[in-house]
């Protein structure tokens, strides 16, 4: 008995292995759930359809989220091959690499409009389109990280969108509660995927994370694979707007000291 099985799941913003989506849409796969995969352009879907396979999806669709009638869409062939939908995933961000380094003050109008767009209105548009197609005791969940909270140096524009999404999943939970759907956002701790390689000093951010965790480890997309299912499945029945933490508890630590340093004690 998988924790997903007879559960019909569709995942936004699958771009390669690496990506998080991946690690969410393996996890789903193996709790026994019928899978969905959307992905942002056709240049991606060449990489997409051969992982789509391994997984059986039954819906393979192309969907830019700036797009109203690409959302609008998405949402009509979903509910063709489907009929109802008990689990939707956004794990979909875009800021351009002009505002992923340097000061915060340097984001420009276009640069600020589109990420906010892309990174956090997408959520909001997805959650309405689906809205109709959605079972009651369906989950929907976004994909957020602590720049949101706290600065995390050139991470700028994102932080900011990240916080609006953060809002964003609590006013949708509010929305959605009477209908018993819930929605919630998992906020990982630094992955080398395709996205993070555009922010500036990742790699530095990536190490000390790894120094720093009170775990002293970096998670993996199998990780937030396996919080996906919890807050997919009934073990989160009554859990909305929640931000699910999996970071090896980085965010839990106030002062962070060398750990070389506190060992000579
Ligand atoms: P990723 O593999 O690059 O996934 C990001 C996805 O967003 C890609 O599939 C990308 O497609 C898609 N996207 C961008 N613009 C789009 C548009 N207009 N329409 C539809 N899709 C669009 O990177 P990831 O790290 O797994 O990111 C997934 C989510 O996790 C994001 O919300 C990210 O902020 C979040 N997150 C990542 C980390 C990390 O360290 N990696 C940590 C915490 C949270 P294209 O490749 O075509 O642009």
């Amino acid at each position: 008995m998988g924790l997903l099985d007879g559960r019909n799941a569709i995942i936004f913003g699958l771009a390669n292995e690496r990506s998080i989506a991946w690690g969410i849409t393996q996890a789903f796969h193996r709790e026994g759930a019928t899978l969905g995969i959307s992905y942002a352009g056709e240049t991606l879907e060449r990489r997409v359809r051969p992982l789509a396979g391994q997984v059986a999806s039954k819906w393979v669709q192309e969907c830019d989220v700036t797009r109203d009638d690409q959302i609008a869409a998405a949402a009509e062939s979903a509910e063709k091959s489907f009929g109802k939908i008990d689990v939707l995933v956004h794990s979909i961000a875009f800021a351009g690499r002009e505002e992923l380094t340097g000061p915060f003050y340097n984001t420009s109008r276009e640069g600020f409009k589109n990420a906010l767009d892309i990174s956090v209105f997408s959520f909001i548009a997805l959650a309405k389109a689906f809205q109709p197609l959605l079972n009651p005791g369906a989950s929907l969940m976004c994909l957020t990280y602590y720049g949101s909270v706290k600065v995390a140096p050139h991470y700028n524009v994102m932080g900011v969108a990240k916080a609006a999404l953060e809002s964003s999943t609590r006013y949708l939970a509010y929305d959605f509660g009477p209908q018993k759907i819930r929605v919630n956002a998992i906020s990982a701790g630094p992955i080398r995927t395709l996205a993070a390689a555009g922010v500036g000093g990742f790699r530095d951010m990536y190490k000390h994370f790894a120094d720093m965790s009170p775990m002293r480890e970096n998670v993996t997309i199998e990780d937030v694979g396996n919080a996906a299912v919890f807050l997919a499945s009934d073990l989160s029945r009554h859990i909305t707007g929640e931000v699910l933490y999996v970071d090896s508890g980085f965010n839990t630590v106030g002062v962070q000291m060398n750990p070389r340093e506190e060992t000579k004690e």
